[in-house]
């Protein structure tokens, strides 16, 4: 795991800083929110991601660096030239999944936005349950399949956007729809019934804050359009499959509030406890809210998500926050800014 005090040493070199990141998942509002507070910008594009961000001149990055394959962000050379331009990686979804999270940990030696423990423990199952857990957030409970008693839904590890996910209720069941090889890796939890929320937070290690910025919800196909085909439960459990292609914007009503900005402040304090200096930044909680009004955590997001691309002005709560404009993209430009004013950078890179 490369060292805080490695990281700190390449800060102290920099003058002039430079956004940086991946062009793709939120890198449009990135960019746009860090020009907003005056930073230069540096998108790491391949050729035909350009022609998005070319047509966008207020979200653009100034300077692009281009690469064939995104596994080139890992050549000494490459991250000595980010370096060189003062550069501060906001890791997205898509940079974490292109340049793999142990190569963030282990070679990825160029200053990131917040706290690089945190990769371990969003990536590894039974870490993530004991973060939730230790935050006393309410999580769906898991089965092995000789105890399944209810509809479930089964999961397979690094199965990006619920591929091949299934719903079971049985362990007969269960063997009928996994494939032997699959078996040890499948994931058993309840299926939890409710409407799905997904909050976004904000960690300020500078303001000492926790900000509730936002709630979207995933469109997931096809299950989400299923019901219109008129089909029958067992017809929608077998054809129903979970990849994200957009997102919904939502406002909760106020008297669920209190419990979502609960959820946010204790997923900080249990972070701050398990892995400090904790959840520093964008983060999300994917949650169910059931029809007693308690939300269930199902998975944690512990970076800036793709469904702030919502609200690049600012959000119904956001705009509660900030008197301008305020997107999740240009508040983390607005933590490295404050920071630096304090002199408090090493709070908020590693
Ligand atoms: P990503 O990494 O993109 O968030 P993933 O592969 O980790 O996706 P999940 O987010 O765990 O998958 O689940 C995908 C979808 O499956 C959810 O968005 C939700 O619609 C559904 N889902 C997951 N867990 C549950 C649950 N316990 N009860 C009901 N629905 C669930």
């Amino acid at each position: 795991m490369i060292s805080r005090e490695e990281i700190k040493g390449f800060l102290t070199d920099y003058k002039k800083i430079a956004i940086a990141t991946i062009c793709s998942h939120s890198a449009l509002q990135i960019f746009f929110g860090a020009r907003q507070e005056g930073f230069k910008t540096l998108g790491i594009c391949k050729p035909d991601a350009r022609k998005v961000y070319d047509s966008f001149q207020l979200a653009k990055p100034d300077e692009y660096l281009m690469v064939e394959d995104y596994s080139q962000v890992l050549d000494e050379k490459f991250q000595e030239k980010l370096r060189e331009k003062n550069a501060i990686i906001v890791p997205h979804g898509s940079f974490v999944e292109y340049v793999g999270p142990k190569n963030i940990e282990e070679k990825f030696l160029v200053p990131m936005f917040g706290n690089r423990r945190v990769l371990e423990w969003e990536g590894d199952r039974h870490k993530e349950k004991r973060w939730l857990q230790h935050a006393n957030l309410e999580i769906p409970r898991e089965f092995a399949p000789d105890e399944m008693d209810r509809l479930c839904i089964v999961k397979f590890h690094g199965a990006k956007g619920g591929k091949n996910f299934f719903l079971a209720s049985s362990k007969e069941e269960f063997e009928k729809k996994t494939r032997d090889g699959d078996k040890n890796s499948a994931f058993i939890q309840e299926y939890v019934v409710g409407l799905r929320y997904y909050p976004h937070y904000f960690y300020s290690p500078v303001l000492n804050r926790v900000e509730f910025l936002g709630i979207d919800r995933r469109d997931e196909s096809n299950i989400d359009s299923l019901n219109r085909l008129g089909l029958t439960r067992e017809e929608i459990e077998r054809l129903g499959s979970y990849v994200v292609t957009g997102n919904i914007p939502l406002v909760v009503r106020e008297s669920l509030l209190p419990q979502l900005i609960e959820m946010g402040q204790k997923t900080v304090k249990s972070s701050l406890e398990l892995f400090p200096p904790g959840m520093i930044g964008p983060f999300c909680l994917e949650t169910i809210c059931r029809d007693d009004l308690k939300f269930v955590t199902f998975e944690i997001s512990a970076r800036i998500v793709a469904g702030t691309n919502l609200y690049p002005m600012g959000s119904p709560y956001s705009c509660y926050l900030f008197g301008e404009p305020m997107s999740a993209g240009r508040r983390v430009s607005r933590e490295i800014q404050l920071a630096k004013e304090k002199n408090e950078l090493e709070k908020v890179i590693y």
